[in-house]
Protein backbone atom coordinates (compact mmCIF):
# COMPACT_ATOMS: atom_id res chain seq x y z
CA UNK A 1 0.00 0.00 0.00
CA UNK A 2 1.30 3.89 -0.46
CA UNK A 3 2.59 5.20 2.28
CA UNK A 4 1.83 8.65 2.50
CA UNK A 5 4.03 10.89 4.87
CA UNK A 6 3.71 14.95 4.81
CA UNK A 7 5.84 17.72 6.13
CA UNK A 8 6.27 21.11 5.32
CA UNK A 9 7.17 21.57 0.95
CA UNK A 10 9.58 24.36 1.11
CA UNK A 11 10.69 24.21 -2.03
CA UNK A 12 8.50 23.54 -4.99
CA UNK A 13 8.51 20.94 -7.82
CA UNK A 14 8.79 16.74 -7.92
CA UNK A 15 11.47 14.67 -7.69
CA UNK A 16 10.65 11.09 -8.35
CA UNK A 17 13.80 8.62 -7.23
CA UNK A 18 15.79 6.26 -4.88
CA UNK A 19 15.59 7.19 -1.49
CA UNK A 20 19.22 7.21 0.74
CA UNK A 21 18.95 7.77 4.40
CA UNK A 22 21.39 9.72 5.78
CA UNK A 23 21.14 9.65 8.95
CA UNK A 24 21.28 7.03 11.97
CA UNK A 25 20.28 9.49 14.39
CA UNK A 26 22.00 10.72 17.44
CA UNK A 27 25.99 9.81 17.53
CA UNK A 28 26.69 7.34 20.39
CA UNK A 29 29.81 9.33 22.06
CA UNK A 30 31.22 7.17 25.24
CA UNK A 31 33.04 8.50 28.67
CA UNK A 32 36.50 7.15 29.31
CA UNK A 33 39.08 7.84 31.59
CA UNK A 34 42.08 8.68 30.28
CA UNK A 35 45.52 7.91 31.69
CA UNK A 36 48.06 10.76 32.86
CA UNK A 37 51.03 9.76 30.18
CA UNK A 38 48.65 9.13 27.26
CA UNK A 39 47.17 11.75 27.89
CA UNK A 40 49.25 14.28 24.72
CA UNK A 41 48.68 11.45 22.71
CA UNK A 42 45.04 12.41 23.72
CA UNK A 43 44.94 15.74 22.64
CA UNK A 44 47.03 15.26 19.37
CA UNK A 45 44.29 12.80 18.67
CA UNK A 46 41.79 15.57 18.82
CA UNK A 47 44.18 18.07 17.00
CA UNK A 48 44.03 15.52 14.31
CA UNK A 49 40.23 15.17 14.09
CA UNK A 50 39.54 19.31 14.22
CA UNK A 51 42.07 19.55 11.45
CA UNK A 52 40.98 16.23 9.12
CA UNK A 53 37.24 18.64 10.05
CA UNK A 54 38.79 21.70 8.48
CA UNK A 55 40.21 19.76 5.58
CA UNK A 56 36.41 18.14 4.63
CA UNK A 57 34.62 21.42 4.79
CA UNK A 58 37.37 23.49 2.66
CA UNK A 59 37.18 20.73 0.15
CA UNK A 60 33.43 21.02 0.28
CA UNK A 61 33.66 24.42 -0.14
CA UNK A 62 36.16 24.18 -3.02
CA UNK A 63 33.68 22.28 -5.12
CA UNK A 64 31.27 24.47 -4.93
CA UNK A 65 31.02 26.29 -8.37
CA UNK A 66 32.11 30.04 -8.68
CA UNK A 67 28.20 30.68 -9.59
CA UNK A 68 26.77 29.62 -6.39
CA UNK A 69 25.27 32.32 -4.33
CA UNK A 70 27.50 34.00 -1.74
CA UNK A 71 24.79 32.74 0.78
CA UNK A 72 25.15 29.15 0.08
CA UNK A 73 29.58 29.85 0.87
CA UNK A 74 28.87 32.03 3.27
CA UNK A 75 27.12 29.15 5.52
CA UNK A 76 30.46 27.06 5.03
CA UNK A 77 32.59 30.14 5.60
CA UNK A 78 30.73 30.65 8.79
CA UNK A 79 31.88 26.87 10.37
CA UNK A 80 35.12 27.24 9.11
CA UNK A 81 35.44 30.28 11.42
CA UNK A 82 34.08 28.33 14.15
CA UNK A 83 36.63 25.33 13.61
CA UNK A 84 39.08 28.02 14.65
CA UNK A 85 37.48 29.26 17.45
CA UNK A 86 38.74 28.60 20.95
CA UNK A 87 35.40 27.86 22.78
CA UNK A 88 35.12 24.45 20.51
CA UNK A 89 39.12 23.80 20.06
CA UNK A 90 41.10 24.91 22.84
CA UNK A 91 38.45 24.25 25.79
CA UNK A 92 37.91 20.66 24.73
CA UNK A 93 42.24 20.24 25.09
CA UNK A 94 41.78 22.17 28.57
CA UNK A 95 39.18 19.06 29.62
CA UNK A 96 41.13 16.34 28.32
CA UNK A 97 44.34 17.94 30.33
CA UNK A 98 42.27 18.45 33.52
CA UNK A 99 39.70 16.02 34.04
CA UNK A 100 41.53 13.23 31.98
CA UNK A 101 38.24 12.87 29.56
CA UNK A 102 38.49 11.12 26.20
CA UNK A 103 38.46 13.59 23.25
CA UNK A 104 35.11 12.30 22.43
CA UNK A 105 33.61 13.12 25.58
CA UNK A 106 35.35 16.67 26.27
CA UNK A 107 34.07 17.44 23.32
CA UNK A 108 30.98 16.92 23.95
CA UNK A 109 31.14 18.48 27.36
CA UNK A 110 32.07 21.56 25.77
CA UNK A 111 29.19 21.29 23.19
CA UNK A 112 26.87 20.85 26.24
CA UNK A 113 27.96 23.91 28.02
CA UNK A 114 27.72 26.03 25.39
CA UNK A 115 24.38 25.46 24.41
CA UNK A 116 23.26 26.33 27.99
CA UNK A 117 24.38 29.32 27.47
CA UNK A 118 22.48 29.37 23.91
CA UNK A 119 19.13 28.18 25.37
CA UNK A 120 19.70 30.90 28.36
CA UNK A 121 19.90 33.05 25.97
CA UNK A 122 16.70 32.55 24.26
CA UNK A 123 17.32 34.15 21.15
CA UNK A 124 16.30 32.43 17.67
CA UNK A 125 18.99 34.10 16.01
CA UNK A 126 21.68 32.49 18.25
CA UNK A 127 19.93 29.39 18.53
CA UNK A 128 20.90 28.92 15.00
CA UNK A 129 24.32 29.48 15.82
CA UNK A 130 23.56 26.72 18.28
CA UNK A 131 22.44 24.68 15.29
CA UNK A 132 25.77 25.66 13.35
CA UNK A 133 27.48 24.74 16.78
CA UNK A 134 26.01 21.27 16.61
CA UNK A 135 26.80 20.78 12.66
CA UNK A 136 30.51 21.50 13.76
CA UNK A 137 30.77 19.22 16.51
CA UNK A 138 28.88 16.60 14.47
CA UNK A 139 32.04 16.40 11.83
CA UNK A 140 34.59 16.44 14.33
CA UNK A 141 32.74 13.62 16.20
CA UNK A 142 32.41 11.67 13.07
CA UNK A 143 35.89 11.80 12.47
CA UNK A 144 36.73 10.99 16.03
CA UNK A 145 34.47 8.17 16.46
CA UNK A 146 36.09 6.80 12.85
CA UNK A 147 32.70 6.90 10.95
CA UNK A 148 32.43 7.64 7.40
CA UNK A 149 30.68 11.62 7.08
CA UNK A 150 27.04 10.32 6.25
CA UNK A 151 26.96 12.63 3.42
CA UNK A 152 29.54 11.56 2.11
CA UNK A 153 29.63 8.07 1.44
CA UNK A 154 31.53 7.93 -1.74
CA UNK A 155 32.93 11.57 -2.71
CA UNK A 156 32.74 10.43 -6.46
CA UNK A 157 29.62 9.15 -6.47
CA UNK A 158 26.86 10.18 -8.80
CA UNK A 159 23.66 10.68 -6.66
CA UNK A 160 21.83 11.23 -9.74
CA UNK A 161 18.27 10.60 -8.87
CA UNK A 162 18.94 10.03 -5.71
CA UNK A 163 16.20 11.43 -3.06
CA UNK A 164 18.34 12.23 0.46
CA UNK A 165 16.51 11.37 3.58
CA UNK A 166 17.90 12.73 6.58
CA UNK A 167 17.61 14.05 9.95
CA UNK A 168 18.56 17.22 9.25
CA UNK A 169 21.24 18.57 6.75
CA UNK A 170 23.62 21.36 7.17
CA UNK A 171 23.54 24.32 4.38
CA UNK A 172 27.50 22.98 3.47
CA UNK A 173 26.16 19.24 3.10
CA UNK A 174 23.07 20.48 1.10
CA UNK A 175 24.84 22.61 -1.78
CA UNK A 176 27.40 19.66 -1.97
CA UNK A 177 24.77 17.08 -3.07
CA UNK A 178 22.98 19.55 -5.24
CA UNK A 179 26.81 19.30 -6.93
CA UNK A 180 26.56 15.77 -6.32
CA UNK A 181 23.38 15.21 -8.66
CA UNK A 182 20.40 14.92 -6.06
CA UNK A 183 17.05 15.36 -6.80
CA UNK A 184 15.54 16.66 -3.95
CA UNK A 185 15.75 15.96 -0.18
CA UNK A 186 13.59 15.37 3.09
CA UNK A 187 14.56 16.72 6.52
CA UNK A 188 12.96 15.22 9.39
CA UNK A 189 13.49 18.20 11.34
CA UNK A 190 13.70 21.95 10.47
CA UNK A 191 11.26 24.06 9.33
CA UNK A 192 11.14 26.66 5.98
CA UNK A 193 13.30 29.74 7.64
CA UNK A 194 16.07 26.97 8.14
CA UNK A 195 19.47 28.11 6.56
CA UNK A 196 18.99 24.52 4.18
CA UNK A 197 15.51 25.96 3.81
CA UNK A 198 17.05 28.74 2.41
CA UNK A 199 19.25 27.40 0.08
CA UNK A 200 16.72 24.50 -1.40
CA UNK A 201 15.05 27.20 -2.64
CA UNK A 202 18.17 29.39 -4.36
CA UNK A 203 19.25 26.04 -5.75
CA UNK A 204 15.91 24.84 -7.15
CA UNK A 205 15.98 21.50 -5.48
CA UNK A 206 12.62 20.24 -4.37
CA UNK A 207 12.83 19.75 -0.88
CA UNK A 208 10.43 18.70 2.44
CA UNK A 209 11.08 19.48 5.99
CA UNK A 210 9.63 18.34 9.73
CA UNK A 211 8.70 14.60 8.72
CA UNK A 212 9.64 13.61 12.21
CA UNK A 213 10.52 10.04 12.06
CA UNK A 214 10.65 9.19 7.57
CA UNK A 215 13.74 7.38 8.17
CA UNK A 216 12.11 4.67 9.79
CA UNK A 217 9.47 4.31 7.35
CA UNK A 218 11.81 4.63 4.45
CA UNK A 219 14.61 2.38 3.21
CA UNK A 220 17.53 2.76 1.15
CA UNK A 221 16.94 1.98 -2.56
CA UNK A 222 12.89 2.54 -2.52
CA UNK A 223 11.71 4.41 -4.95
CA UNK A 224 9.91 7.35 -3.79
CA UNK A 225 8.07 10.80 -4.61
CA UNK A 226 9.05 13.79 -3.17
CA UNK A 227 6.47 16.60 -4.05
CA UNK A 228 7.65 20.01 -3.16
CA UNK A 229 4.68 21.78 -3.25
CA UNK A 230 2.27 19.93 -1.37
CA UNK A 231 4.65 18.59 1.02
CA UNK A 232 4.66 15.04 0.39
CA UNK A 233 6.73 12.16 0.42
CA UNK A 234 5.53 9.00 -0.98
CA UNK A 235 6.67 5.57 -0.91
CA UNK A 236 5.51 2.33 -1.85
CA UNK A 237 4.73 3.97 -4.63
CA UNK A 238 2.23 1.70 -7.28
CA UNK A 239 2.70 1.91 -10.97
CA UNK A 240 -0.39 4.63 -11.01
CA UNK A 241 0.61 6.87 -8.71
CA UNK A 242 4.33 6.60 -10.34
CA UNK A 243 2.46 7.05 -13.19
CA UNK A 244 0.56 9.79 -12.56
CA UNK A 245 3.70 12.04 -11.00
CA UNK A 246 5.64 11.76 -13.85
CA UNK A 247 3.20 12.82 -15.92
CA UNK A 248 3.19 15.65 -13.72
CA UNK A 249 6.71 16.30 -13.46
CA UNK A 250 6.90 16.21 -17.64
CA UNK A 251 3.87 18.92 -17.52
CA UNK A 252 5.41 20.58 -14.62
CA UNK A 253 8.82 21.00 -16.76
CA UNK A 254 7.07 21.38 -20.18
CA UNK A 255 4.79 23.85 -18.38
CA UNK A 256 7.52 26.09 -17.40
CA UNK A 257 9.53 26.24 -20.65
CA UNK A 258 6.59 27.16 -22.34
CA UNK A 259 5.64 30.35 -19.42
CA UNK A 260 9.15 31.39 -20.62
CA UNK A 261 7.43 33.40 -23.30
CA UNK A 262 5.29 35.76 -21.54
CA UNK A 263 8.64 37.29 -19.68
CA UNK A 264 8.23 40.17 -22.39
CA UNK A 265 4.37 40.06 -22.09
CA UNK A 266 2.36 43.00 -19.73
CA UNK A 267 0.18 41.35 -17.09
CA UNK A 268 -2.51 42.47 -18.18
CA UNK A 269 -6.23 40.47 -17.96
CA UNK A 270 -8.38 38.84 -20.88
CA UNK A 271 -10.40 42.09 -20.89
CA UNK A 272 -7.55 44.70 -20.77
CA UNK A 273 -7.35 45.50 -17.11
CA UNK A 274 -3.40 46.41 -16.44
CA UNK A 275 -1.94 44.35 -13.07
CA UNK A 276 1.17 45.07 -11.38
CA UNK A 277 3.16 42.06 -10.84
CA UNK A 278 5.96 42.09 -8.53
CA UNK A 279 8.13 39.77 -7.14
CA UNK A 280 9.27 39.22 -3.41
CA UNK A 281 13.15 38.60 -2.78
CA UNK A 282 14.97 37.92 0.39
CA UNK A 283 18.56 37.27 -1.23
CA UNK A 284 21.06 38.44 -3.95
CA UNK A 285 19.94 34.85 -6.16
CA UNK A 286 16.35 36.08 -6.00
CA UNK A 287 17.08 39.34 -7.45
CA UNK A 288 18.37 37.71 -10.22
CA UNK A 289 15.80 35.44 -11.10
CA UNK A 290 13.27 38.56 -10.30
CA UNK A 291 14.98 40.07 -13.39
CA UNK A 292 14.64 37.09 -15.35
CA UNK A 293 11.12 36.49 -14.61
CA UNK A 294 9.89 40.21 -16.18
CA UNK A 295 8.61 41.41 -12.38
CA UNK A 296 7.79 45.07 -12.51
CA UNK A 297 9.48 45.39 -9.67
CA UNK A 298 10.48 44.50 -6.00
CA UNK A 299 7.06 44.23 -4.31
CA UNK A 300 8.38 43.12 -0.99
CA UNK A 301 11.92 42.92 0.09
CA UNK A 302 12.44 41.06 3.63
CA UNK A 303 15.60 42.55 4.59
CA UNK A 304 15.58 40.48 7.87
CA UNK A 305 17.96 37.72 6.03
CA UNK A 306 20.41 40.80 6.06
CA UNK A 307 20.17 40.26 9.79
CA UNK A 308 20.17 37.03 10.23
CA UNK A 309 23.12 34.62 10.27
CA UNK A 310 25.82 36.87 12.19
CA UNK A 311 26.94 38.14 15.10
CA UNK A 312 26.32 41.86 14.33
CA UNK A 313 23.66 44.23 13.22
CA UNK A 314 24.45 45.83 10.08
CA UNK A 315 25.11 48.97 9.95
CA UNK A 316 23.45 51.78 7.94
CA UNK A 317 26.55 51.78 5.39
CA UNK A 318 26.80 48.23 5.08
CA UNK A 319 22.67 48.56 4.43
CA UNK A 320 23.47 51.54 1.58
CA UNK A 321 25.24 49.28 0.42
CA UNK A 322 23.00 46.34 0.28
CA UNK A 323 19.99 48.48 -0.96
CA UNK A 324 21.88 50.49 -3.77
CA UNK A 325 22.70 47.12 -5.32
CA UNK A 326 18.83 45.93 -5.53
CA UNK A 327 18.11 49.42 -7.22
CA UNK A 328 20.86 49.13 -9.32
CA UNK A 329 19.86 45.33 -10.18
CA UNK A 330 16.52 46.43 -10.97
CA UNK A 331 17.45 49.18 -13.20
CA UNK A 332 14.51 51.78 -12.36
CA UNK A 333 11.87 49.22 -11.68
CA UNK A 334 9.93 50.52 -8.30
CA UNK A 335 11.70 48.41 -5.03
CA UNK A 336 9.60 48.23 -2.32
CA UNK A 337 11.84 47.49 1.29
CA UNK A 338 10.38 45.93 3.84
CA UNK A 339 11.94 47.00 7.64
CA UNK A 340 12.80 44.09 9.45
CA UNK A 341 10.95 41.83 10.85
CA UNK A 342 12.44 40.21 12.96
CA UNK A 343 10.88 38.50 16.18
CA UNK A 344 8.64 35.16 16.23
CA UNK A 345 9.78 32.68 14.10
CA UNK A 346 12.83 34.71 12.79
CA UNK A 347 13.92 36.01 16.34
CA UNK A 348 12.48 36.63 19.65
CA UNK A 349 13.25 39.66 19.98
CA UNK A 350 13.78 39.96 23.61
CA UNK A 351 16.54 38.09 25.32
CA UNK A 352 14.69 37.05 28.70
CA UNK A 353 12.22 34.30 27.77
CA UNK A 354 9.80 35.58 30.40
CA UNK A 355 9.27 38.84 28.72
CA UNK A 356 8.16 36.72 25.26
CA UNK A 357 5.86 34.09 26.44
CA UNK A 358 4.43 34.05 22.93
CA UNK A 359 6.47 35.51 20.49
CA UNK A 360 3.98 35.32 17.77
CA UNK A 361 2.02 38.10 19.62
CA UNK A 362 5.05 39.93 21.25
CA UNK A 363 7.66 42.30 20.48
CA UNK A 364 7.94 41.49 17.03
CA UNK A 365 8.55 43.34 13.51
CA UNK A 366 7.71 47.42 13.93
CA UNK A 367 7.03 46.64 17.42
CA UNK A 368 10.66 45.41 18.20
CA UNK A 369 11.83 48.19 16.01
CA UNK A 370 9.97 50.48 18.09
CA UNK A 371 11.59 49.19 20.95
CA UNK A 372 14.72 49.31 19.61
CA UNK A 373 15.94 52.42 17.95
CA UNK A 374 19.38 52.04 17.47
CA UNK A 375 18.40 48.66 15.35
CA UNK A 376 15.57 50.84 13.57
CA UNK A 377 17.37 54.30 12.92
CA UNK A 378 20.15 53.29 10.59
CA UNK A 379 17.69 51.28 8.73
CA UNK A 380 15.38 54.26 8.28
CA UNK A 381 18.30 56.51 7.18
CA UNK A 382 20.16 54.24 5.20
CA UNK A 383 16.35 53.63 3.18
CA UNK A 384 16.12 57.03 2.94
CA UNK A 385 19.31 57.44 1.47
CA UNK A 386 18.69 54.74 -1.20
CA UNK A 387 15.56 57.00 -1.93
CA UNK A 388 18.30 59.41 -3.36
CA UNK A 389 19.25 56.85 -6.30
CA UNK A 390 16.39 55.12 -7.51
CA UNK A 391 12.12 54.42 -7.20
CA UNK A 392 12.06 52.98 -3.16
CA UNK A 393 9.23 52.54 -0.91
CA UNK A 394 8.98 51.76 2.55
CA UNK A 395 7.02 49.39 3.80
CA UNK A 396 6.14 48.89 7.75
CA UNK A 397 5.54 45.52 8.75
CA UNK A 398 2.65 44.16 11.17
CA UNK A 399 0.99 47.57 11.69
CA UNK A 400 -1.74 46.87 14.31
CA UNK A 401 -2.76 50.68 15.86
CA UNK A 402 -2.77 53.87 15.11
CA UNK A 403 -0.58 55.04 18.30
CA UNK A 404 1.90 52.78 16.90
CA UNK A 405 1.69 54.23 12.79
CA UNK A 406 1.77 57.91 14.82
CA UNK A 407 5.55 57.15 16.09
CA UNK A 408 7.24 55.12 13.30
CA UNK A 409 6.04 58.39 10.73
CA UNK A 410 7.13 60.67 13.81
CA UNK A 411 10.37 58.93 13.50
CA UNK A 412 10.37 58.88 9.67
CA UNK A 413 10.33 62.27 9.83
CA UNK A 414 12.92 62.91 12.65
CA UNK A 415 15.39 61.00 10.39
CA UNK A 416 14.88 62.99 7.38
CA UNK A 417 15.10 66.03 9.89
CA UNK A 418 18.32 64.37 10.73
CA UNK A 419 19.90 63.70 7.47
CA UNK A 420 19.45 66.97 6.43
CA UNK A 421 21.21 68.15 9.17
CA UNK A 422 23.78 65.52 8.04
CA UNK A 423 23.71 67.14 4.50
CA UNK A 424 22.95 63.65 3.12
CA UNK A 425 20.90 63.63 -0.13
CA UNK A 426 17.25 61.87 -0.11
CA UNK A 427 13.71 61.56 -1.61
CA UNK A 428 11.26 63.99 0.74
CA UNK A 429 8.54 62.26 -0.94
CA UNK A 430 9.62 58.55 -0.55
CA UNK A 431 6.24 56.64 -0.32
CA UNK A 432 5.83 55.00 2.88
CA UNK A 433 3.38 52.12 3.29
CA UNK A 434 2.35 49.35 5.58
CA UNK A 435 1.69 45.56 6.10
CA UNK A 436 -1.99 44.37 6.83
CA UNK A 437 -1.60 41.66 8.57
CA UNK A 438 -3.47 41.54 11.60
CA UNK A 439 -7.09 41.21 11.66
CA UNK A 440 -7.66 44.70 13.75
CA UNK A 441 -5.87 46.68 11.12
CA UNK A 442 -8.01 44.74 8.41
CA UNK A 443 -10.78 46.08 9.99
CA UNK A 444 -9.63 49.51 10.39
CA UNK A 445 -7.92 49.61 6.86
CA UNK A 446 -9.72 52.92 6.21
CA UNK A 447 -7.50 54.44 8.94
CA UNK A 448 -4.26 52.95 7.44
CA UNK A 449 -5.31 53.90 4.25
CA UNK A 450 -5.44 57.56 4.75
CA UNK A 451 -2.10 57.90 6.77
CA UNK A 452 0.02 55.43 4.40
CA UNK A 453 1.13 56.15 0.34
CA UNK A 454 0.16 52.00 -0.04
CA UNK A 455 -0.93 48.92 1.89
CA UNK A 456 0.48 45.41 1.14
CA UNK A 457 -1.88 42.52 2.64
CA UNK A 458 0.68 39.77 4.51
CA UNK A 459 -1.84 37.14 4.13
CA UNK A 460 0.86 34.32 5.71
CA UNK A 461 0.59 36.80 8.93
CA UNK A 462 -3.30 37.76 8.36
CA UNK A 463 -4.35 34.06 8.13
CA UNK A 464 -1.96 32.90 10.97
CA UNK A 465 -3.74 35.87 13.68
CA UNK A 466 -7.07 35.68 12.18
CA UNK A 467 -7.34 31.42 12.51
CA UNK A 468 -5.22 31.64 15.34
CA UNK A 469 -2.69 28.98 14.05
CA UNK A 470 1.25 29.56 14.42
CA UNK A 471 2.29 29.45 11.11
CA UNK A 472 5.39 27.03 11.92
CA UNK A 473 3.86 24.47 14.19
CA UNK A 474 3.24 21.94 12.03
CA UNK A 475 0.73 20.36 14.32
CA UNK A 476 -1.79 22.96 12.89
CA UNK A 477 -0.92 23.60 9.24
CA UNK A 478 -3.96 21.31 8.66
CA UNK A 479 -6.53 24.37 9.92
CA UNK A 480 -4.50 26.70 7.67
CA UNK A 481 -7.10 28.21 4.85
CA UNK A 482 -7.26 31.28 2.48
CA UNK A 483 -10.55 30.50 1.63
CA UNK A 484 -11.49 30.54 5.22
CA UNK A 485 -14.71 33.32 5.33
CA UNK A 486 -13.53 35.59 8.07
CA UNK A 487 -10.15 35.62 5.65
CA UNK A 488 -11.99 36.44 2.94
CA UNK A 489 -14.23 38.86 4.40
CA UNK A 490 -10.83 40.54 6.14
CA UNK A 491 -9.11 40.49 2.70
CA UNK A 492 -11.98 42.08 0.91
CA UNK A 493 -12.20 45.12 3.57
CA UNK A 494 -8.88 45.93 2.89
CA UNK A 495 -8.97 46.28 -0.89
CA UNK A 496 -12.20 47.91 -0.31
CA UNK A 497 -10.92 50.89 2.21
CA UNK A 498 -8.02 51.09 -0.27
CA UNK A 499 -10.50 52.08 -3.25
CA UNK A 500 -12.41 54.07 -1.06
CA UNK A 501 -8.84 56.10 -0.21
CA UNK A 502 -7.84 55.99 -3.67
CA UNK A 503 -4.66 54.33 -1.94
CA UNK A 504 -2.88 51.22 -3.64
CA UNK A 505 -3.29 47.98 -2.26
CA UNK A 506 -1.33 45.13 -2.98
CA UNK A 507 -1.10 41.72 -1.72
CA UNK A 508 2.37 39.93 -1.08
CA UNK A 509 1.66 37.15 0.96
CA UNK A 510 1.98 33.31 -0.45
CA UNK A 511 -1.81 33.42 -1.57
CA UNK A 512 -0.79 36.34 -3.87
CA UNK A 513 1.92 33.90 -6.09
CA UNK A 514 -0.63 30.72 -5.85
CA UNK A 515 -2.74 30.96 -9.22
CA UNK A 516 -5.34 28.84 -7.83
CA UNK A 517 -6.57 32.02 -6.01
CA UNK A 518 -5.39 34.64 -8.62
CA UNK A 519 -9.23 34.99 -10.40
CA UNK A 520 -10.66 35.16 -6.78
CA UNK A 521 -8.54 38.03 -6.11
CA UNK A 522 -8.81 39.83 -9.40
CA UNK A 523 -12.56 39.57 -8.86
CA UNK A 524 -12.23 41.17 -5.14
CA UNK A 525 -10.61 44.21 -6.84
CA UNK A 526 -6.66 43.52 -6.63
CA UNK A 527 -4.67 44.74 -9.07
CA UNK A 528 -0.96 44.99 -7.19
CA UNK A 529 0.27 41.07 -6.86
CA UNK A 530 3.85 40.36 -5.25
CA UNK A 531 4.85 37.39 -5.67
CA UNK A 532 8.05 34.52 -5.44
CA UNK A 533 9.99 34.89 -8.77
CA UNK A 534 9.41 30.82 -9.31
CA UNK A 535 5.69 31.53 -9.54
CA UNK A 536 5.72 35.10 -11.21
CA UNK A 537 4.98 33.33 -14.61
CA UNK A 538 2.13 30.95 -13.24
CA UNK A 539 0.25 34.17 -11.97
CA UNK A 540 1.29 36.10 -15.28
CA UNK A 541 -0.66 33.03 -17.09
CA UNK A 542 -3.65 33.45 -14.77
CA UNK A 543 -4.21 37.06 -15.04
CA UNK A 544 -3.60 37.53 -19.10
CA UNK A 545 -6.85 34.42 -18.99
CA UNK A 546 -8.89 36.11 -16.60
CA UNK A 547 -11.72 38.04 -17.75
CA UNK A 548 -12.97 40.03 -14.76
CA UNK A 549 -16.11 41.20 -15.99
CA UNK A 550 -17.05 37.18 -15.62
CA UNK A 551 -16.05 37.53 -12.31
CA UNK A 552 -18.70 39.46 -10.10
CA UNK A 553 -21.50 37.04 -9.85
CA UNK A 554 -18.87 34.20 -8.60
CA UNK A 555 -17.33 37.16 -6.10
CA UNK A 556 -21.03 38.36 -4.61
CA UNK A 557 -21.66 34.22 -3.55
CA UNK A 558 -18.17 34.01 -2.16
CA UNK A 559 -18.09 36.82 -0.21
CA UNK A 560 -21.52 36.30 1.12
CA UNK A 561 -20.92 33.03 1.96
CA UNK A 562 -19.96 31.60 5.44
CA UNK A 563 -19.55 28.12 4.67
CA UNK A 564 -16.25 26.97 3.30
CA UNK A 565 -17.17 24.16 1.48
CA UNK A 566 -19.91 26.76 -0.52
CA UNK A 567 -16.64 28.80 -1.19
CA UNK A 568 -14.28 26.33 -2.29
CA UNK A 569 -16.93 25.06 -5.01
CA UNK A 570 -17.36 28.69 -5.95
CA UNK A 571 -13.04 29.14 -6.40
CA UNK A 572 -13.40 25.91 -8.14
CA UNK A 573 -15.86 27.07 -10.41
CA UNK A 574 -14.26 30.25 -10.80
CA UNK A 575 -11.18 29.21 -11.97
CA UNK A 576 -13.48 26.58 -14.99
CA UNK A 577 -14.67 29.34 -16.55
CA UNK A 578 -13.62 30.02 -19.94
C1 LIG B 1 3.09 37.78 5.22
O1 LIG B 1 2.95 37.68 6.44
O2 LIG B 1 2.22 37.43 4.40
C2 LIG B 1 4.34 38.31 4.67
C3 LIG B 1 4.50 38.54 3.38
O3 LIG B 1 5.37 38.51 5.54
P1 LIG B 1 6.29 37.33 6.12
O4 LIG B 1 5.90 36.06 5.43
O5 LIG B 1 7.68 37.74 5.86
O6 LIG B 1 5.92 37.34 7.56
MG1 LIG C 1 4.33 38.74 7.70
Amino acid sequence: MTLTISGTGISRGIAIGRAQRLDDGELEVYEAVIPKELIEDEVARFRRAVRTARQQLKAIRNSIPETTSADITDFIDTHLLMMEDSMLTAAPIELIRNNQYNAEWALKTQRDELAQVFDEMDDPYLRTRKDDIDHVVTRIQRILIGEKSPTRPDEDASLQDTIIIAHDLTPAEAALLQHQGISGFVTESGGPLSHTAILARSLGLPAIVGTHTTSLQIRDGDTVILDGSRGLLIADVDEKTLKDYRRQQREQKKRQTELKRLKNEPAVTADNIPVNLFANVELLEDIRAARLSGADGIGLYRTEFLFMNREDIPDEEEQLGHYLALIKAMKGLPVTIRTVDLGADKDCGASDKRNCPNPALGLRAIRLCLNNPELFRPQLRAILRTSAKGPVQMMIPMLSSASELARVLALIDDTKQQLKDDGLAFDRNMPVGGMIEVPGAALAAGFFAQKLDFLSIGTNDLIQYTLAIDRIDDSVTYLFDPLHPGVLKLIHMVIEAGHRHMTPIAMCGEMAGDPHYTRLLLGMGLRQFSVPPTALFEVKDAIRQCHTEKLSAFIDEILASDDPQIIHAAVDNLNALE
